[in-house]
């Protein structure tokens, strides 16, 4: 990620603009996101106001291909958010504790951004995502709406027959097996 590192100290006395373009592989390097695929270009403009202290304003534009919440599908989320920073040495700790401020350590040289650009973008995706109504894959709702149907409990005791676990080779706190029938149902797809 040497790339994505900011020279603090060599840093001159007034603006200076850097410009990142991070694709959808950079969301997933540390741990696997939702993020299927994805371009964001951002532009950084550091202000260094004094000998410790940096303003950086961070402007962050693209998509990312996330799963829909209600089809799984692919859809697309437009990115377009800025983040203002505050960055200054001070003592010998990183003290991220502050809105707005990043206090990282006097002996520290350059700030790696990875973090700060990964984080901008992804605290923009939404707790709940989905196609916009009556937008999801039609084919895929169907396939959806069947398996629900099929493996809910037989709740009508229509069926005396008593079925066999479906998980029996996995621990017993598997997730909720109707997840998992979504999820096979989507890697085949
Ligand atoms: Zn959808």
């Amino acid at each position: 990620m040497a790339g994505f590192r900011l020279r603090l100290r060599a840093l001159p006395f007034d603006n200076q603009v850097f410009n990142y373009h991070l694709d959808g592989d950079f969301f997933n390097q540390v741990e696997k996101t939702e993020v299927r695929s994805g371009s964001v270009d951002i532009t950084l403009q550091v202000t260094r106001k004094t000998e410790n202290t940096y303003i950086l304003q961070m402007a962050c534009k693209g998509w990312l291909v996330i799963p829909c919440d209600r089809c799984l599908d692919d859809m697309t989320l437009d990115i377009d958010t800025d983040y203002r920073l505050t960055v200054r040495h001070e003592g010998e700790l990183l003290d991220d504790s502050r809105d707005g401020v990043l206090l990282v350590p006097e002996t520290w040289n350059e700030l790696d951004m990875t973090d700060l650009m990964r984080d901008t973008v992804l605290l923009t995706i939404p707790i709940v995502h989905c196609h916009p109504e009556g937008e999801c894959d039609p084919e895929m709702m169907a396939h959806l709406e069947e398996h629900w149907t099929d493996i809910e409990p037989a709740a009508d005791g229509a069926s005396d027959e008593v079925e066999k676990p479906l998980d029996d080779d996995k621990p017993s706190d598997a997730i909720d097996p109707r997840w998992e029938a979504l999820r096979k149902l989507k890697d085949n797809n």
